[in-house]
């Protein structure tokens, strides 16, 4: 995981859902009246004085100014004296402009990095317990007002008056022949192509809240479910949170030769009882009911096992979830369209997931995934699957976890390895170093990166926070108890040192500041899983990888992308429709998220599970609550395997790593063929699976 708590200002990742219906009613902000006589005005002007040599950029400039000036922002005299104050007429003014923006806003972003990192530390670190205060301190963003700000005064407008809002068909076509500066001018104007309203800001992040609790709230009491025998499968006190308890609980089953079949069959049926909402509405997150998710029929609990009393009066009856789970997501897209109009290079939230967030083409990552979901290695990976489970495929192994083979140590033996090693963050630390070195990174910047690298006690799991402008340092947070660290809190840490050093390079040794970082989360993820992946070797054991272990992996991971692709599809779709539909109920929602939820299954999962009309795709939280991120998730395998397969070629994980994070925030297919030769896709993904079925042979 990487942390986004202290993202840069321009893009406030947590502006979620909001309830009302304000997107429909409110009209679109338009330009003031006079702006086009305005920019007409200008443009003569300039002409006349200066010759058309900067004329097309003026026009362009104005125009991008126009789209986001507001009758507050002053007349038709402040826009004209604005303009010509503030347009850069030669190469030189533009370029001092630019050096200017470039170091300032680094700083603004470091010191407001640094600022919530002191603010978060009693919230984030393991340092005793959390007072009211500190939670208002960790809640607190000081970089909240700063976008606002900035237009106030007219300095977002001084960027976007020189500096090219670009569309991302410029960025992918004309961007390959952009020199690096014109990269970084291109990514300056971005983070000033949206003006949202406070009071669309505010709304947004409250109804946010509401759709987290909807889905952090959702829990099946497993012990008071009931077979047609009335029997219990489930142990007492078990309580799962949907979907991904439940699905991870399905997985551990695969293990029980005894009931394990009936238990993930049972955890089917209450999954499909989710999504199509006829899941009796008492039985969520209650454990005063018994439920049959069969036949449906509810009861008075027979057992206690919550330690919870009983509700006194309450009504058992098997009265449906009234369709709050569509309900929900409809708050997510009537959010999502609120800010529609602000948003004017992007305007819906299709486009801003995709052309701005992934810069990857809605129609491209479809065809990716669609590539995965129909590839001819499916069924010859179902047909193995089948063999092993000794049974025709149900539709829930999609979730078949069994290829991953057991290492030759016990969880045991490596927690005492690792805590003889790492008593205290500190022993952690000052092992970077030869960590690096065993990676092959360069021996003249290891000492630079390691001490850029802080390791701190997490309250939490973990996670890695970047520094913000140069030299200011990555802090790698992972679980360090009382005894040391154990194996999962090495693991985690190997996996967050990963993201720190991706930090750490493309902060410190980029050319442009503004070029920082990588071009989405699933690049810097890919990193943490190549460090990750090598975590026995770090600790000095011998990971004893055969090819056959290997490839088992791979084809677990093809499993996972096979899954998650088609989940990807199916929020893809749901969102096209919604905006198609804006005006749609819950109700309609709720049909439409079934029959896309279906469609998808019988293009791509029909015929390798033998089975129609399957609904379980819409089983995902993500959907839900997530704004369209799951296909991250799918993009994230192939692009993995592509900066693996790129490592292996070349033999080198340390300078590989170096030279392709360098690349920085470019467009993910411009990185990715500077990496290596080819745009982003499944090719790699696919390649190493078939090579996978071969040595299994
Ligand atoms: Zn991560």
């Amino acid at each position: 995981m990487r942390s986004f708590i202290n993202a840069p200002f321009f893009f406030n990742t947590s502006m979620i859902i909001v309830l009302s219906m304000m997107a429909m009613t409110m009209a679109a902000e338009a330009r003031p009246s006079w702006i086009k006589g305005s920019i007409e005005k200008i443009e003569k002007e300039v002409i006349s004085s200066h010759g058309d040599a900067q004329s097309e950029r003026l026009v362009r400039g104005m125009s991008q100014v126009a789209d986001f000036w507001r009758d507050e922002d002053g007349g038709p005299e402040v826009f004209e004296a604005f303009v010509l104050d503030n347009f850069a007429m030669d190469e030189e003014t533009l370029a001092g402009m630019f050096s200017r923006f470039e170091s300032i806003l680094e700083k603004i972003n470091g010191s407001i990095h640094g600022m919530s990192i002191e603010m978060r530390r009693q919230a984030d670190l393991d340092l005793g317990p959390i007072l009211p205060m500190d939670r208002v301190f960790a809640g607190y963003d000081p970089g909240a007002h700063i976008a606002d700000d900035l237009f106030a005064n007219k300095l977002a407008f001084v960027a976007l008056l020189n500096f090219p809002v670009t569309s991302l068909d410029e960025r992918l076509t004309e961007g390959t022949k952009w020199t690096r500066e014109q990269w970084a001018m291109a990514r300056l104007a971005q983070r000033f192509s949206r003006r949202v309203p406070a009071h669309v800001n505010q709304t947004l992040s409250e109804a946010g809240a509401a759709s987290d609790e909807y889905i952090a709230d959702y829990n099946i009491w497993m012990h008071h479910l009931l077979n047609d025998r009335g029997e219990r499968l489930f142990p007492e006190g078990l309580r799962l949170l949907s979907h991904w308890n439940l699905r991870d609980e399905l997985k551990a089953n695969y293990a029980d030769n005894e009931i394990g079949l009936e238990k993930q069959k049972m955890i089917f049926r209450v999954m499909e009882r989710i999504v199509d909402q006829t899941i009796p509405e008492i039985v969520v997150n209650n454990p005063h009911v018994d439920w049959n998710p069969f036949t449906n029929e509810v009861a008075t609990a027979a057992v206690n096992d919550s330690g919870e009393e009983a509700i006194i009066g309450m009504k058992v009856t098997a009265d449906r979830e009234p369709d709050t789970r569509y309900e929900i997501l409809l708050g997510c897209f009537r959010a999502s369209r609120l800010l529609d109009e602000y948003s004017p290079s992007a305007p819906t939230l299709i486009a801003r997931r995709f052309d701005e967030g992934r810069e990857i083409r809605e129609e491209d990552v479809e065809k990716m995934l669609i590539k995965v979901c129909s590839s001819p290695l499916v069924k010859k990976i179902a047909a193995i699957i089948k063999k092993r489970v000794g049974r025709d495929l149900e539709p829930f192994d999609i979730w078949y976890n069994g290829f991953r083979s057991t290492g030759k140590y016990s969880e045991a033996e490596l927690d005492r390895i690792v805590r003889e090693k790492y008593p205290d963050p500190a022993a952690y630390k000052k092992d970077i170093p030869r960590f690096l070195s065993l990676l092959g990174f360069d021996e003249n910047k290891i000492d630079d990166i390691s001490a850029n690298i802080l390791v701190e006690a997490a309250r939490g799991s973990g996670h890695a926070s970047g520094g913000e402008m140069r030299y200011q340092p990555a802090r790698l947070r992972t679980r360090v108890g009382k005894n040391g660290m154990d194996y999962k809190g090495f693991n985690i840490a190997t996996h967050e040192l990963g993201h720190n050093v991706e930090q750490t390079i493309t902060m410190n040794y980029i050319d442009h500041t503004l070029l920082n970082g990588v071009p989405n989360t699933a690049f810097t993820e890919a990193f943490a899983f190549v460090f990750q992946v090598n975590d026995l070797m770090l600790l000095g054991l011998n990971p004893d990888r055969d090819a056959k272990s290997e490839a088992m992996h791979v084809l677990n991971d093809f499993w996972s992308t096979y899954e998650i692709g088609g989940v990807s599809l199916v929020d893809m779709r749901i969102w096209r429709w919604m905006y198609d539909n804006p005006e749609a109920t819950a109700a309609q929602l709720r049909e439409a998220v079934l029959d896309i939820s279906k469609d998808v299954w019988n293009l791509y999962y029909a015929p390798v599970f033998g089975m129609k009309d399957v609904y379980l795709l819409g089983i995902y939280s993500h959907i839900i609550h997530s704004f369209l991120y799951i296909p991250d998730y799918a993009i994230g395998h192939m692009i993995a395997f592509q900066v693996k397969e790129q490592m292996k070629k070349a033999g080198n994980i340390g300078s590989e790593f170096e030279r392709m994070s360098l690349a920085g925030n470019i467009a993910p297919d411009l990185w990715m063929i500077n990496a290596d030769g080819t745009p982003v896709g499944p090719d790699a993904l696919l390649h190493a699976t078939e090579e996978a079925l071969k040595d299994l042979k």
